[in-house]
């Protein structure tokens, strides 16, 4: 079997691996590491979970041990389609270049640019970035790219997805075309074929089979519902009080405004609860996963594009609030679920309209999922009114602000985006986890008093409305850049004064 010691990498780093208590390496480790030393373009056909990360920041570390940074002239870039996965990216730098001594500069929206731009004045050998934040430096002359001798390219297919292709175009551009391409994406569509043809130069190939079934240990239901917003999280709240062995949940929703709504409409009920969408400022999109992780909270609702990726560990069970429009999502989402033979459960509301969907996704895995008291065609009449108001378990009114929450739901255009590997789950379990189940109570705290990062939290989850937020000026480009930069669909109007209690800790985060 092949060890971490038979892929070449430097003494530094082999001691860091074997710290992080690491013995054999995954297959996308073992396929990608001894070409990508050897200074070859990879194409690594892999989704998160399959330890890809470590199949390009172990050679880094190890290639970067030869030679020194120069100011304002990065050594080597990584591009990642949102910031909780380039901040994750930074971690993987600090756990295994630990007996390094590189400066490793985070580039990434929703922070301010002087700090960025420090680290960059004192010489990055590692520079992690979302494309839009990283062409706003280039842009303000604050960097030189010719330098760069390793691109790495993660997660190359929801780049497309969420319109990053232009910009990975003209990053491109400004490498010397003598540099080494790291290429990663979970699937093969044709854009991003065509898009590796044109950046790789004879690249060795290594494809780790995806996830296209669900784990056996997940119990799948489906739950026929009405389509109104109101009738969905009511039927959600229903299942989620029926749960009694329910340790942690993610609740998916298809847009980042159902997030903020629902998550809202949580806290009313006395639920604890936090969100992860787009918009969210960074500080506050750090404590709530960390929240979640630390189990401070028991339910996160997120969008696909926010917890994409994410490093989060096995959760009880999973709510889909909407069925993925794709289906691959799917298959994603679940996996939050069920790790290592654990026992999971996933619920899917479906409505009407959603239908095709749900089917698409039992073709996809290949098999039936059953629905929880009856499919659609047995749905009672619709309910007529708002919620009832009625006494919460906190003893709160619950039900009551439905207004303006009703309306159609329209999700992502379709794309070409397609699974392309049908092969076993190679994905890599996760620590079990802890939960405290008791629901966190939440203060409404008068905003002077608040903390800044909860006073973040609210008023930064719309910076469309609030341009104190946006770095750009009036510039069509930039804004456009911007907006690529956040989840689908229409802005969330803040998240009301509901404050999560675990974010009015001041100074934790
Ligand atoms: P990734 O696919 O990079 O998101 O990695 C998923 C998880 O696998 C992370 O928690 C890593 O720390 C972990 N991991 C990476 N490589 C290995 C390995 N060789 N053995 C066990 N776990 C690993």
């Amino acid at each position: 079997m092949t060890t971490f010691a038979d892929l070449g990498l430097s003494q530094k780093v082999l001691s860091a691996v074997t710290d992080a208590g690491y013995t054999t390496p995954t297959p996308i480790q073992a396929g990608a590491i001894p070409p990508a030393l050897q200074r070859r373009d990879i194409l690594g056909i892999a989704q998160t979970g399959t330890g890809k990360t470590a199949s390009f920041v172990l050679p880094m570390l190890t290639l970067l041990e030869k030679g020194r940074a120069r100011a304002r002239m990065p050594r080597t870039l990584i591009l990642e389609p949102t910031r909780e996965l380039a901040a994750q990216v930074a971690e993987n730098f600090e756990k295994y270049g630990r007996n390094h001594k590189l400066n490793i500069a985070l580039l990434i929206g929703g922070v301010s640019f002087d700090e960025q731009d420090r680290k960059l004045e004192r010489g990055a050998d590692v520079l992690i970035c979302t494309p839009g934040r990283l062409l706003d430096h280039c842009e303000r002359g604050k960097l030189l790219m010719t330098g760069v001798e390793i691109l790495v390219i993660d997660e190359a297919d929801r780049m497309l997805d969420m319109g990053f292709i232009p910009d990975i175009e003209r990053i491109a551009k400004l490498i010397p075309f003598t540099r080494q391409t790291l290429f990663f994406s979970a699937t093969m569509p044709p854009e991003i074929q065509k898009l590796a043809d044109r950046f790789l130069q004879n690249p060795e190939r290594i494809e780790v089979s995806t996830r296209s079934s669900t784990a056996t240990t997940v119990k799948q239901l489906l739950v026929a519902t009405h389509g109104k917003d109101y009738e969905k999280r009511a039927v959600l709240r229903d299942i989620i009080r029926a749960q009694d062995d329910l340790k942690n949940a993610i609740i998916f929703c298809n847009r980042k405004k159902d997030v903020a709504d629902l998550f809202r409409s949580l806290e009313r009920h006395g639920f604890s609860v936090g969100a992860l969408h787009g918009d969210m400022d960074q500080t506050s999109r750090t404590a709530m996963l960390a929240g979640f992780k630390n189990n401070q909270i028991t339910l996160l609702v997120a969008s696909d594009v926010a917890a994409r990726g994410l490093d989060i560990p096995d959760v009880s069970h999973v709510f889909n609030f909407d069925v993925p429009i794709h289906a691959e999502d799917y298959v994603h989402r679940i996996g939050r679920t069920g790790r290592a033979g654990r026992a999971g459960a996933a619920f899917t509301l479906v409505t009407k309209k959603d239908q095709k969907f749900a089917e698409a996704i039992e073709k996809l895995i290949d098999k039936q999922i059953e629905w929880m008291n009856g499919d659609l065609s047995a749905l009672p009449a619709p309910m007529e009114s708002f919620e009832p108001a009625k006494t919460g378990r906190d003893g709160r009114r619950e039900g009551g602000r439905t207004r303006g929450r009703d309306r159609d739901r329209t999700g992502r255009p379709s794309s070409s985006h397609k699974t392309d590997i049908i092969s076993t789950d190679t994905v890599i379990p996760s620590e079990p986890v802890a939960i405290k189940a008791e629901p966190v109570r939440t203060e409404r705290t008068a905003r002077t008093e608040q903390p800044k990062a909860a006073r973040d939290f609210r008023d930064d989850v719309s910076p469309s409305r609030n341009n104190r937020q946006s770095p750009y000026p009036a510039n069509d480009d930039r804004r456009n850049r911007y907006r690529r930069d956040q989840d689908d669909g229409p802005t969330p109007v803040g998240f009301g004064d509901d404050i999560p209690a675990f974010m009015l800790v001041a100074g934790k985060y």
